[in-house]
């Protein structure tokens, strides 16, 4: 029988394929791609009615990505790069969504996704080297998985006492409904001060009558100084697109920035030459700014100068005092995900738009019309949830995954997600993770991170075929070697001093481990080497 969405599936019977990829986004669709060229039988299978991945899922208003447009996009295919019109210096959700409707056409992908579709098992079958997958619409059958299911997509949803009674409603900026929200008039309650409710709050500060920000803590947020894309700007990058493709791949986070990055001592710098090039890299927005010096997120001296900085913006921007004191963060910078904004300190000075402080008093409960904080009642007409994810491990452990022997990866990462190179994990032959705990992922820009480890992924299928090899799994001491070695570079870094989702530490009793590797370059080579040296570390069978 023939699904509607392509894949087709055989009555009752099992959807049988080499490859099984979970997930659509930009991952999951380049990975279908990839393969397909390759001559295997790849199916994927998608929770969502469209591509996208988290650009189908994060819709609020505001959305955009923070790494600039004519770096963040694919760069396989140099005739994709040629055609696609991108708008502004930053693409809004709306047109990065058109160009992975794009992609998805363009390569005809459709036809091998079944959209609409969840995980709900996910088992290895020793007997005939197979993974079965329980979906709620019948059952997948591969030799290899590919988990392409992201790092930001189970969203975080904290438990607050009354939710279910509140009169009005509630939205997670992660699960935004696809017909958008129409504020305008409401009093409309936003919680969490994150780089979605950072681009979120001055856009729905433009439409609503009234907005109460509920903040537990504060955060560092530059501006990204978006604008429409120059066209004499796109022309350059499409005529040296193979350059700067090549350039990304040697920078930390796998994208080039507009000013060079520094190299010094930020604690070096006399007064002047250190105020001129913070206040230079301000007014060019964007990521540079937090490249400014060599030792930002190695040195907490100099880390301190540059966040001193920052809090004297705030400072200079925000007109209440009382206000701007409770908007200034005294944590490391950049330590968290560093936000970019589009006039988010300047909205605190909108008369209808206030801050409410949780960090002291949390939210005590919400009621049926507003949201309760040391026994005050803030009263809203809805609710936003601009509370995070579950990141990196959630979706992962929510698809209840078995391995070698039944072994669950819930135990398996039950201390804390273990990897090796963020590809494999011991115990679960012929499974892949993109962009998965142990890789830089979210510390880079994701698109040529994800490309990196389709590549690889590709290239070790191909080789365990020539070799008649049937299946591949990490070695235990090299996964072992691989958690040491990520918690080793973390820590000799300031990552580790901030209570960031990078850790676990946004969700309740989840193991606090530092999950992304630092260092996008070496990590590449790294990957390379390993395949090269006949899969160092990695067990073919
Ligand atoms: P987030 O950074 O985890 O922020 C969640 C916010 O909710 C934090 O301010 C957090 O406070 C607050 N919060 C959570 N539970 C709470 C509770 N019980 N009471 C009060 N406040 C609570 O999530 P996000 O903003 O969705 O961003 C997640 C990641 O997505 C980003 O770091 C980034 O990697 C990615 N993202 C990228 C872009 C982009 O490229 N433009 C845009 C948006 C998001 P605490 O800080 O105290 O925990």
């Amino acid at each position: 029988m023939s699904s509607p969405d392509g894949v087709s599936m055989n009555g009752g019977e099992p959807s049988v394929h080499d490859v099984v990829v979970v997930g659509a986004g930009f991952a999951g669709m380049y990975m279908l791609h990839k393969l397909r060229g390759l001559g295997f039988d790849v199916a994927v299978v998608e929770r969502a009615s469209g591509v996208g991945g988290t650009w189908y899922w994060n819709r609020y208003p505001g959305a955009r990505c923070d790494v600039e447009s004519m770096q963040y996009s694919y760069s396989f295919d140099p005739e994709l790069e040629q055609e696609w019109e991108w708008t502004e210096r930053y693409s809004g959700q709306p047109e990065i969504l058109r160009y992975a409707n794009h992609v998805a056409d363009r390569y005809d992908l459709r036809r091998d996704i079944r959209f609409e579709t969840t995980v709900t098992g996910v088992d290895w079958h020793d007997a005939d080297n197979q993974w079965r997958l329980q979906t709620d619409r019948g059952e997948f059958r591969s030799r290899f998985v590919v988990m392409a299911t992201g790092c930001l997509s189970t969203a975080n949803v904290p438990h607050f006492d009354g939710v279910e009674c509140f009169e009005g409603p509630t939205y997670h900026t992660g699960r935004w409904p696809h017909e958008g929200v129409d504020f305008s008039g409401l009093s409309v309650g936003v919680i969490g001060t994150g780089s979605s409710a950072i681009q979120a709050i001055p856009v729905i500060a433009a439409e609503c009558r009234e907005l109460t920000v509920f903040q537990r803590t504060p955060n560092y947020s530059v501006p990204a100084r978006n604008e429409p894309l120059d066209a004499a700007d796109q022309a350059d990058w499409k005529a040296n697109y193979r350059e700067r493709r090549a350039r990304m791949l040697t920078q930390q986070a796998a994208m080039v920035q507009r000013l060079p990055d520094g190299e010094e001592p930020a604690k070096e710098a006399t007064a002047d030459e250190f105020g001129e090039r913070m206040q230079e890299r301000w007014e060019v927005g964007g990521f540079t700014f937090y490249r400014a010096y060599g030792d930002i997120g190695l040195d907490a001296e100099s880390n301190g100068r540059v966040a001193e900085f920052v809090r004297g913006k705030i400072a200079e921007i925000v007109d209440d005092p009382e206000t701007a004191a409770k908007l200034t963060p005294h944590n490391t910078i950049a330590c968290k995900r560093p936000c970019l904004d589009t006039n988010y300190y300047e909205t605190f000075n909108l008369p209808h738009v206030r801050l409410v402080d949780v960090s002291e008093t949390p939210i005590e409960r919400i009621s049926p019309a507003g949201v309760v904080v040391g026994g005050e009642e803030y009263p809203v007409d809805a609710i936003v949830f601009a509370t995070g994810f579950d990141a990196m491990t959630g979706t992962l452990l929510r698809m209840n995954i078995t391995g070698r022997d039944g072994a669950r990866l819930a135990d398996h990462w039950d201390a804390g997600p273990r990897t090796y190179l963020g590809l494999g994990v011991t115990g679960f032959p012929n499974m892949f993770t993109v962009s998965g705990p142990g890789s830089p992922s979210v510390l880079t820009n994701m698109i040529p991170s994800i490309e990196q480890h389709v590549d690889w992924i590709a290239r070790c299928l191909v080789d365990l075929r020539e070799r008649g090899a049937a299946t591949i799994e990490p070695e235990p001491d090299a996964e072992a070697y691989w958690v040491d070695y990520v918690n080793a570079v973390a820590d000799l870094t300031l990552f580790p001093t901030c209570n960031s989702w990078y850790l676990g530490a946004n969700i309740p009793g989840k193991t606090r481990v530092f999950m992304p590797l630092p260092g996008f370059p070496p990590y590449v080579e790294i990957c390379e080497d390993v395949a090269s040296d006949n899969y160092r570390g990695f067990v073919l069978a």
